[in-house]
């Protein structure tokens, strides 16, 4: 899956509602209607901590300072 915004349709106990999902977590089975619970994307959402230009490998975003690289030892 990818992550995003997801409608969510019950077999009949529930009116569709929206859920976000996170991708390569696995979409969960509904307490009471099983595996008949459908998603349709209705929205694709860049997750942060997955975003290459927002956090890539090490680095480190302090409040109020530069973005920098953490780590590095040689
Ligand atoms: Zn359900």
């Amino acid at each position: 899956m990818v992550s995003g915004i997801y409608r969510v349709s019950h077999e009949g106990h529930r009116a569709e509602h929206l859920a976000t999902a996170i991708a390569g977590e696995q979409f969960p089975r509904c307490r009471r209607c099983g595996d008949s619970v459908r998603f349709r994307l209705w929205m694709e959402i860049e997750y942060m901590p997955r975003d290459w230009d927002l956090s890539g490998p090490n680095l480190l975003l302090l409040k109020g300072a530069t973005p920098r690289l953490s780590g590095g030892q040689a």
